[in-house]
């Protein structure tokens, strides 16, 4: 398989229509991010690498540190992490309100808002300081000790983050927030605006594409079954609501972020990571999808 003409086959076709969407503005920094970018790279389990693009420049992660976090709570905690989250699809917006007040303050699933303010909880009850557990947890599995937050984004999401507050004090009302809900929102925001590349993701990602071993140290970081899990999670609830969609036309698990980014995973074969900052109405990343779709198309691997 060439993946290399692959990529380039993407590229081609969707250069002409760089900037369609629109970017992120609701979190002011991400608003001054340049649209009309496109970045690809793969990373194979044997360890080759194919990229395109901008597929070297830094990005805000956003959700898609949701999956960061998740892995190190589900570690720590393991199945009671499920008495206080669900892992079913939400059907909403990321940060919908919504579902809460039916669901006695349990959200639906660690990726949403909600679900990952309250991965954070966790994070925050086992860590002094559980920024530096997880930026420690990225370096280590995508081999790059350079990666940092972005602390102008972390202010800037702090600045609007009433949505996020309003959940978080919510679910305090449930007892399913334990922490002061100024210093979880900082915190939360803090993952959010750790920055990588597609290369970082895609690297970090072969993780879940290993079966849960680091890709450099070859050290088991999760067992099979939580790996598999992790992944299901990602397919059932990584796309906001548009994961139906997404499992249609792209076929893997993946994960998305308001900053552009996707990554996803082809077990035991590949990860994936594309960036490009505009967005479709539902927050996923205009292009990042279409390249993602092009990819398990003319690659013919999914997990289907
Ligand atoms: N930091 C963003 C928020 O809480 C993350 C949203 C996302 O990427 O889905 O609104």
């Amino acid at each position: 398989m060439n993946y290399a003409e692959i990529l380039e086959k993407i590229y081609n076709e969707l250069e002409p229509t760089l900037g369609e969407g629109s970017v992120a503005n609701y979190i002011p920094e991400l608003g001054k991010v340049t649209p009309d970018q496109l970045g690809i790279s793969v990373c194979t389990n044997e360890g080759d690498e194919y990229t395109i693009g901008n597929a070297e420049r830094l990005f805000s992660i956003q959700s898609i540190s949701k999956v960061f976090s998740f892995a190190l709570a589900y570690k720590l905690e393991k199945e009671n992490l499920w008495k206080r989250l669900g892992r079913e699809p939400s059907g909403n917006r990321f940060d919908s309100l919504v579902l809460l007040e039916n669901e006695n303050g349990i959200p639906r699933n660690p990726f949403i808002n909600a679900g990952a303010l309250v991965v954070t909880d966790i994070l925050l009850q086992h860590f002094d300081n559980p920024l530096d557990e997880v930026l420690s947890f990225v370096r280590s599995i995508s081999g790059n000790p350079n990666i940092v937050i972005n602390r102008n984004v972390q202010e800037s999401e702090i600045s609007c983050a009433d949505r996020n507050y309003a959940l978080a004090h919510f679910m305090k009302s449930y007892n399913n927030i334990n922490s002061n809900v100024d210093h979880l929102i900082k915190t939360y925001s803090g993952l959010c605006a750790i920055e990588m590349t597609t290369v970082d993701l895609a690297r970090s990602f072969r993780l879940f594409s290993t079966s849960g071993c680091n890709p450099w140290t070859h050290e088991r970081v999760l067992t099979t079954s939580q790996n598999k899990r992790i992944n299901a999670v990602m397919m059932t609830c990584g796309l906001y609501n548009a994961v139906g969609d997404f499992a249609y036309r792209v076929g893997i698990p993946a994960k998305s972020g308001v900053g552009g980014g996707i990554v996803g995973v082809i077990p035991n074969e590949m990860s994936i990571a594309v960036w490009s900052p505009a967005l479709d109405e539902t927050g996923n990343s205009l292009l990042g999808i279409k390249a993602m779709e092009m990819f398990t198309t003319l690659s013919e691997k999914s997990i289907y």
